[in-house]
């Protein structure tokens, strides 16, 4: 074990990763973003070096790791490029680690084959009119004969356009036209007729990634798609969001991964900049400044540890992970902004990688959860009380 209570095989995968992520990762970080186009070069070498799918059980052809050992992976990437981070977010997290939960035989062979060939599933629940109320999505899946036909609109769904293996959420709904609750479907893009790409986001930061609107009009799926039924283990809703504490985790590694990125360069450079003829690290106003993004990444980096540890065996911990994507999310932008002051002029250039690391960085307060909806979570587990901000009262997003 060492000061962070890793084991020796963790700090060898960290320092494996390390290295790719300053090597061949860092080298085409800027291309990604300038260009806007999804990495797939960066795809075959996280598969070459067996970082794709690492969390799903070896029975499937992954290998069973846990939590802690994909964070670590996501940090070291996220540190370079945080595009190629969501990737290794997305293919060991969310979506993949719903259907490997709750997912049939059939299900987990045909999600498990996709990933490690390369795919990151799509998590579709966002709709234009149910963004935090997720509870209040109108997609709606009718149950006709021995099919469901799916309608309905998501946007801001990662991936949209280079994902193909997509689980959906929506309304079920009984022959009798009953509500039966939220369930959980999967679909392929360009197999499963009925599912198209409408448009692709313009976005801040997080480029090389595409963020979509997806339409459903009449997608035909048979039960068998089912992976989340809206009756199921607890109740459909529930699962889909026990599942999504390791996204949750997963998102706030990829922003400690950045602010860490850039709190290395600022440390550096303060170092090699003189001003006044000495480093400009001789000043004391940025001495502390340093102190402080140091203790901030420091206390982040804890709570995101922790949360991934408290999924030992399952998912992690509502509370955990809520708690450590708020508080990583909110201070991984200010360490990133204070990262580029130290820059001067040059850290406003996108010339260097600080105005890019900003503008990424600043997703992690929003996806996944914003950060008021999941203050509300944290109260909620606390209090064990209703709160009236939430559609039924229970803070459950
Ligand atoms: C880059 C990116 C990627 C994303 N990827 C996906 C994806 O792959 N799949 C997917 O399904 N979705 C995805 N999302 C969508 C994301 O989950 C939603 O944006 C998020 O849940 C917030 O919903 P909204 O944008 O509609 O904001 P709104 O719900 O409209 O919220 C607006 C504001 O009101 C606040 N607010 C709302 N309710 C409360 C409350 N009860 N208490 C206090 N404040 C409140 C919010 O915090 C926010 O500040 C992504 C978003 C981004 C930016």
């Amino acid at each position: 074990m060492n000061a962070s209570g890793l084991s020796p095989e963790q700090v060898k995968l960290q320092a494996r990763v390390r290295e790719l992520a300053a090597g061949p990762v860092a080298a085409r970080a800027a291309e990604v973003d300038r260009t806007e186009q999804y990495p797939w070069d960066n795809v075959e070498l996280l598969k070459d070096a067996k970082l794709l799918g690492m969390t799903i059980p070896q029975q499937y052809g992954g290998q069973g790791k846990n939590w802690l050992d994909a964070v670590l992976v996501i940090e070291a990437l996220s540190a370079t490029c945080s595009v190629t981070g969501r990737i290794a977010v997305e293919t060991n997290m969310g979506a993949i680690s719903a259907v490997m939960a709750y997912g049939s035989e059939e299900q987990k062979k045909l999600a498990a084959d996709m990933v490690l060939a390369g795919d990151k599933p799509a998590i579709c629940i966002t709709e234009p009119e149910a963004g935090s109320d997720a509870g209040g999505m109108t997609t709606r899946a009718d149950k006709k004969g021995n099919r469901y036909v799916i309608n309905g609109r998501k946007h801001w769904i990662t991936g949209g356009g280079v994902s193909r293996l997509h689980l959906i959420f929506a309304k079920v709904f009984d022959e009798q036209g009953n509500e039966e609750g939220i369930g959980g479907f999967l679909a392929i893009r360009d197999e499963t007729k009925g599912l198209r790409i409408t448009k692709r986001e313009p976005t801040m930061g997080l480029r090389g990634i595409p963020e979509a609107v997806i339409d459903f009009e009449d997608m035909d799926v048979p039960p068998s798609s089912l992976v989340i039924p809206p009756r199921g283990l607890k109740k459909g809703f529930a699962d889909l969001m026990t599942a999504y504490n390791s996204q949750r985790v997963g998102a706030a590694t990829v922003a400690l991964g950045i602010a860490e990125g850039a709190y290395q360069l600022a440390l550096d450079w303060s170092e090699k900049r003189h001003q006044f003829g000495r480093p400009i690290n001789e000043f004391q106003g940025l001495q502390w400044k340093l102190a402080d993004m140091s203790i901030k990444l420091a206390a982040a980096q804890a709570l995101v540890y922790g949360a991934a540890r408290s999924g030992e065996g399952g998912f992690p911990d509502m509370l955990l992970a809520a708690q450590a994507k708020v508080f990583t999310s909110e201070n991984a932008i200010q360490v990133v902004n204070d990262a580029l002051q130290f820059f001067g002029a040059r850290g406003y250039s996108r010339e260097l990688p600080l105005e890019r690391m900003a503008r990424d960085v600043r997703m992690f307060t929003i996806g996944g959860g914003t950060a008021e909806v999941l203050r509300n979570v944290v109260a909620g587990q606390l209090l064990k009380k209703k709160l009236p901000q939430t559609r039924d009262g229970w803070a459950k997003a």
